[in-house]
């Protein structure tokens, strides 16, 4: 079947990936899915370890949701919400985040495509917060090392990657990175959670003065960290940023692009922490990958200096020719109901747990595994050179995806990025499919030698 595909391949770039010729040597051509369970077009079935891309919250092919879309097809396919036109969907959609997020006073929503959109709508409002709020020096970023906030410009700027930024010029100037909590390496060498925490929370609070809190407009942070490595950081280090955020009036965006809906085995990252940011940049589990769509949410802080500005302050000249997509709100709607009435954050928690336990004893077993981390079911394999240096493995050998690889082989799909393995699978995921994960990255690392 894929034969059919070889002159047709070479027309498509695939994004994150080398372009040369003969880069495509590691090619799955996926054909179908289910549930928990991907099918490549030559037939084999795997368990799908990857959730898509951390985004298939409610597994694969969900009667519900595709009733719920056809549903809203023969309704009302497409229409904008420019301008004081609406639809029915986008009002119910709107209606169920901020009742949903209602603990942490989320009172507007602006919707688009994705998280970079969620993460660029967040950064360009955080702004006009400040201009409404008359103090328009206000328009610095902070953020965070590993961290990533999505591709576009502000967020590629913010994003604390540098293989994000070395083939694309000038970013936007004012973007600042410190050290992220990572207790497994860090410039310190710390390993404990609470001085590690005072470190980070001092960096920050160093930089802050330095820059003048008069010139920061936010801080951008996933509650844990995805792309970058899965980093969770230590319990305490979120509520310190808040008060730090709060001493100097800096705003929190929190981007939970990941890790809402779910997948840390809470309904937010943040909530998880104990924390209310006061934007939220929501995607991928919003609609669980059946259609693009992503939101950004603000609370009443920055909703009410928005809507109570003079003259053009109050504008919004932001938005999507897909904000508000009715079909993608009616498909958000039904996955937001499944997430509910499964309980799929716990369902996250209880299996996360299990998985991470299980996984465990791979660090000891392998000179390669130098770290099993994560929280709820996001996950990542650590992968080191020297267990004492804790050196990450060489990124451009291939190890990471031979192992992959060699996983695939037993019949699970998961995700080598540089030099860790990452596993974010469907929130579906039962216990035994955990145990399904733990024995074919066993058997995979076994035939690593
Ligand atoms: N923010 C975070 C934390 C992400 O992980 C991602 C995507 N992985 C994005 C933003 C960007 O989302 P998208 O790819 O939908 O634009």
């Amino acid at each position: 079947m894929y034969e059919k595909y070889k002159t047709a391949e070479k027309k498509f770039w695939h994004p994150m990936s080398s372009s040369a010729p003969g880069n495509q040597a590691r090619r799955l051509v996926i054909a179908r899915a289910d549930g928990n369970y991907i099918t490549d077009i030559d037939g084999h079935r795997m368990l799908d370890g990857v959730g898509g891309l951390w985004n298939v919250n409610v597994g694969h092919n969900r009667p519900e949701v595709k009733a719920a879309i056809a549903a809203q097809l023969d309704e009302l396919a497409y229409y904008q919400t420019f301008d004081g036109i609406a639809h029915p969907r986008v009002f119910d959609l709107a209606e169920r985040l901020t009742s949903l997020f209602a603990q942490e006073e989320m009172m507007r929503v602006l919707f688009n495509s994705g998280g970079s959109d969620a993460v660029e709508t967040a950064l360009k409002m955080a702004r006009q917060y400040w201009i409404a709020a008359g103090q328009p020096g206000r328009s610095r970023f902070l953020s965070l090392r590993n961290g990533y906030h999505g591709v576009h410009v502000g967020g590629t700027s913010v994003g604390g990657n540098g293989v994000y930024h070395y083939n694309h010029g000038q970013l936007l100037p004012g973007c600042y990175h410190l050290d992220a909590p990572w207790l497994y390496r860090n410039p310190w060498d710390c390993r404990d959670p609470v001085e590690l925490t005072a470190y980070c929370i001092r960096q920050l609070e160093e930089q802050i003065q330095f820059l003048g809190p008069e010139t920061i407009a936010a801080f951008i942070a996933e509650p844990v960290q995805g792309a970058g490595g899965v980093i969770v950081p230590p319990d305490g280090y979120w509520q310190q940023l808040r008060e730090v955020c709060d001493r100097y009036d800096i705003l929190l965006i929190a981007d939970e692009v990941v890790t809402g809906f779910g997948r840390t085995g809470c309904m937010l990252g943040s909530r998880g922490w104990g924390v209310a940011p006061d934007i939220l940049c929501l995607a991928k589990g919003i609609s669980a990958g059946y259609i693009p769509l992503g939101a950004t949410v603000f609370n009443r802080r920055v909703a009410e200096a928005i809507e109570n500005a003079p003259g053009f302050g109050n504008v919004i000249m932001h938005g999507y020719t897909y904000s508000g997509h009715p079909t993608a709100c009616a498909a958000a709607l039904a996955v937001l109901d499944i997430v509910e009435r499964e309980a799929l954050p716990d369902n996250a928690a209880k299996v996360g747990a299990r998985l991470n336990e299980q996984l465990q004893p791979l660090s000891e077993r392998f000179d390669v595994v130098g770290e099993v981390r994560g929280k709820g079911l996001m996950l990542a394999l650590d992968l080191v050179a020297d267990k004492r240096t804790r050196q990450p493995i060489d990124p451009t050998e291939g190890q990471a995806a031979r192992i992959a690889e060699e996983a695939r082989k037993e019949g699970v799909l998961v995700r080598p990025v540089g030099s860790k393995i990452i596993l974010s699978p469907p929130l579906t995921l039962t216990t035994d499919e955990a145990g399904m994960i733990v024995q074919a990255l066993e058997v995979a690392l076994d035939r690593q030698g």
